[in-house]
């Protein structure tokens, strides 16, 4: 009933919260997932070039600004960007968390997570995967299949089955290390200095 009636609330605004300029990548700005933005305000609240902040900035609406979440699931109080991300013509949900382990320390993380699997495939990672390639993540998917990705390797678990492991092919690796040739150009780009909007001059 209350997720019904906040699904209404059409007039929100983000407030206090700032957590995607810390949580997304923004190619405009070279800067990467993770790394808090170079125009983001003293003490990481508001944007310093807001009339000029790039494209992206200006439509990026997660899910709970877009209405989709309960009123107190606000990003910064939830620890977690949620959005839904199309990829191609897949279409997933993406739990983003700004620290590590706390989508499975939070019940209410858990519970979106829940709701939102039997539709679509629920990616939760957490921004320390912006400099390891590495790094885990989890992907949850209908009837209560999980799959924890590792780098090349996956450990899909059933509900009552044993864990099944299995590698990509190597097609598939291949096509990573392109994916990875890739993250490595962006993070170099990052570390040679982020790009910036020019400022608004002081009235
Ligand atoms: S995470 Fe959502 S609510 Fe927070 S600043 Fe970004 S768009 Fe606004
Ligand atoms: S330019 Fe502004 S809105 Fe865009 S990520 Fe940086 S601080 Fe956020």
């Amino acid at each position: 009933m209350e997720e019904a009636k906040d699904r209404l609330s059409v007039d929100r605004v983000c407030g206090e919260c700032s957590l995607c300029c810390r949580v997304l990548r923004v190619d405009e700005l070279d800067k990467l997932g993770g790394v808090p933005c170079v125009h983001q305000d003293v003490g990481g609240q508001g944007c310093s070039v807001h009339t000029q902040r790039p494209g992206i900035c200006r439509s990026y609406r997660c899910l709970w600004l877009s209405g989709g979440l309960r009123e107190s699931d606000r990003p910064d109080r939830l620890g977690a960007v949620v959005d839904v991300v199309a990829d191609g013509s897949l279409v997933r949900l993406e739990i983003r968390s700004l620290l590590p382990g706390a989508f499975e320390s939070s019940p209410r993380l858990a519970a979106i997570a829940e709701k939102y699997r039997s539709s679509m495939p629920v990616r939760i990672t957490d921004v320390e995967d912006v400099l390891n390639p590495d790094h885990a993540y989890r992907v949850l998917l209908p009837g209560g299949e999980e799959h924890r990705i590792e780098g090349d390797r996956t450990a899909i678990q059933r509900p009552g089955q044993p864990v099944e492991y299995r590698r990509l092919s190597v097609f598939e690796r291949a096509f990573r290390g392109v994916l990875l040739g890739l993250r490595r150009l962006r993070i170099r780009r990052s570390r040679s200095g982020p790009r910036r909007v020019e400022a608004p001059p002081p009235r």
